[in-house]
């Protein structure tokens, strides 16, 4: 399948995704059971797990960042910008988005992360905040 079909066909499992979270969130499992017996894969299971029991307050945290996951995405896809690594803007191969569709890094980057500790944004913050340090010593 060509990368633009594969990621059309992706596009489309987010959004059914998205809209099944969605009314998840609001209380109604049935659009989320739906996609699970369609839809075999592991990606799908860990959320509908935790969906079957009744909605806690930290359940519906974790499906909340499902979704603003999935919307990030699917920004993503509008922009152009989906399947780029969004540290060093290489593709991300489409094995990988496969398995993991909210993906925005390359595996290179992710284990520079994951070995630093640090996401790219922290990493900027943390640098803000050290010039803000300096500024206070000075004044
Ligand atoms: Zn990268």
């Amino acid at each position: 399948m060509a990368r633009k079909d594969a990621l059309l066909n992706l596009r489309s499992i987010l959004v059914r995704r998205r809209d099944a979270l969605r009314n998840a969130l609001a209380g109604d499992l049935t659009l989320l059971r739906e996609l699970r017996s369609e839809s075999p894969g592991d990606v799908m299971d860990a959320a509908y797990d935790s969906a079957q029991d009744e909605i806690s307050s930290q359940l519906a945290e974790v499906e909340s960042r499902e979704l603003a996951s999935i919307e990030n995405a699917l920004d993503r896809m509008k922009s152009g910008h989906y399947g780029l690594c969004e540290v060093c803007n290489s593709r991300i191969p489409m094995a990988r988005l496969n398995a993991l569709p909210y993906a925005t890094m390359c595996i290179g980057c992710q284990r520079d992360v994951e070995r630093t500790g640090y996401s790219p944004a922290s990493r900027r913050e943390e640098q803000e905040e050290m010039s803000g340090d300096v500024e206070l010593d000075v004044s």
